[in-house]
């Protein structure tokens, strides 16, 4: 964080945080939630709008089916207990970008609750202790419109108001408040999107809006039981922010009381240029919001055989994969990891792995040459030149002895260079092979032996690890063209003789 600390590590060691994170995902759905708008992002302002989402006299709602299979799927693959009947309630609020005057949500009959989330509890991200973060609730409602500060041209002096994403679908997860450090809440921040990205519902793009974040944080004495006050951050952009803006409220709240003061119950927002937080309206003017059911929707009822049929849809889930995929392939938990990052990565890892002649090396070849690579030129991995497939072909090859590691890597290089995949490259450089040639090798390792009369002494008096010391000359000697495999055997003839 660029800001310095105010707080010493004793100062921050005497409390605890306590945070609770409620996160808005957008529902991939073609068409809104209570009308047949298009949901489309990016279009001209107001253009995707109807009597329904725009909240004239007379129009009614109708629920989009698509929209509850999102959210039941989602709360499923957050462990949640699916609420058979869940009710639809209005939200009263006046809002410039709520033409209603009330935004259609659920209350206190929600359609998910009981979920939970493991995180790592530790930073290292690999074999480390879970933790369970429970989640309290998910539900469904609807967005509101967008008020448009810049990018027209009186905006100086006028705010515009696109309706647009009036009535697009939301699921909304609200955690226990169960981290206890900004690090967590990002850890968590980090599962529950890639929990929801592999389920499909949504695009978790923080860009777009489709996932957004309010943190509620407070602070207590370590061993206190009672919570502290709590704020509110909301509308952080990125994860990274949020972890920022975190930490920084922590020491905010401690420096304030140690301070002697008072935490205001208040909502802030986040300056990520200045790294700090600023209060926006205080809880004591929160609205009232007359939560009433909706007279217009009937309540939801999602029985146990839709249920069964949404189930049924939902994938394997990241956390499950990584386990099977390292008892699978032998690959350790940072492969893993690296593999599972998305779910159209670990298809393509395993699509391509399970015809390898050793999975491992696929593994240890996306994460040492292709993810550097890719990372170097600003490439996703769905526009590596390189596939899986080739990737696999590449590893069998080495695998094999047919190529050595460095010709891969070269061959890799100009795989980059021309943006075609590996087998594409390896045909029109001639299928080359490494040398399986003996006699220069013996040659070299007549000439290694002679020059070191005292290693080879060693080696024959029973000091076995010396070989590796010749076999890195030979390497050496032959820039890494050298079939290792063949090294070993013509060295160990050699020095045995
Ligand atoms: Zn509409």
């Amino acid at each position: 964080m660029a800001t310095t600390s105010v707080v010493s590590e004793n100062l921050l060691a005497k409390y605890e945080p306590v945070i609770g994170l409620e996160v808005h995902v957008q529902l991939l759905t073609a068409s809104k939630i209570f009308c047949s708008c298009s949901t489309r992002f990016g279009d001209p302002p107001n253009t995707n709008v109807c009597p329904v989402c725009l909240g004239l006299p007379g129009a009614l709602p109708v629920l989009n089916r698509k929209a509850v299979e999102f959210a039941v799927l989602a709360a499923m693959a957050l462990q949640c207990r699916i609420n058979e009947v869940s009710i639809f309630a209005r939200k009263n609020y006046f809002y410039p970008d709520l033409p209603k005057g009330y935004q259609i949500s659920q209350y206190d009959k929600p359609l998910a609750e009981f979920g939970f989330i493991d995180i790592d509890a530790n930073e290292s991200k690999t074999n480390g202790d879970r933790k369970k973060i429970g989640i309290t609730r998910l539900h469904l409602e609807e967005d509101a419109g967008k008020s448009l500060h810049e990018g027209f041209a009186d905006a100086a002096d006028k705010t515009a108001i696109d309706l647009n994403r009036t009535g697009v679908p939301l699921a909304e997860i609200v955690s226990e408040p169960d981290m206890r450090s900004a690090e967590e809440a990002y850890e968590y921040l980090t599962r529950l999107k890639e929990i929801i990205l592999y389920t499909g519902v949504s695009d978790c793009n923080m860009e777009e809006g489709s996932l957004r974040c309010d943190a509620n944080i407070s602070v207590r004495p370590r061993g206190q039981k009672e919570l502290g006050t709590k704020t509110e951050v909301k509308n952080v952009n990125s994860f990274r922010f949020i972890r920022q803006a975190l930490e920084y409220e922590i020491e905010r709240h401690i420096g304030i009381i140690e301070g002697g003061g008072r935490i205001t119950q208040e909502t802030r927002l986040y300056n990520a240029h200045e790294g700090k937080t600023y209060g926006m309206r205080s809880k004591e003017q929160a609205h009232d919001y007359r939560y009433f059911p909706e007279p217009d929707l009937l309540p939801l009822v999602v029985d146990e055989k839709w249920q069964a049929a949404i189930r049924a849809s939902l994938p394997e889930l990241p956390e499950a994969r990584r386990q099977r995929m390292m008892k699978e392939y032998g690959i350790t938990a940072g492969d893993a990891h690296t593999l599972t990052l998305t779910r159209a990565m670990a298809d393509q890892f395993e699509g391509a792995a399970g015809s390898a002649k050793n999975p491992k090396r696929v593994a240890n070849l996306v994460q040492s040459e292709l993810l550097g690579r890719l990372k170097a030129q600003g490439l996703e991995l769905g526009q590596s030149p390189i596939s899986m497939a080739g990737v696999t072909a590449s590893a069998d090859l080495v695998e094999s002895g047919a190529i050595s590691g460095k010709m891969l890597k070269d061959l890799y290089d100009l795989c980059f260079e021309r943006n075609q995949d590996f087998p594409a490259v390896y045909e029109a450089e001639g299928r080359p092979e490494q040398s399986r040639d003996t006699s220069a090798l013996e040659k070299l390792a007549d000439e290694l032996i002679a020059a070191n009369p005292k290693q080879v002494e060693q080696y024959r008096a029973g000091k076995k690890t010396m070989l590796g010391f010749f076999v890195g000359q030979v390497m050496k000697a032959s820039k890494g063209q050298a079939n290792p495999q063949l090294v070993n055997e013509v060295l160990t003839k050699k020095l045995e003789g």
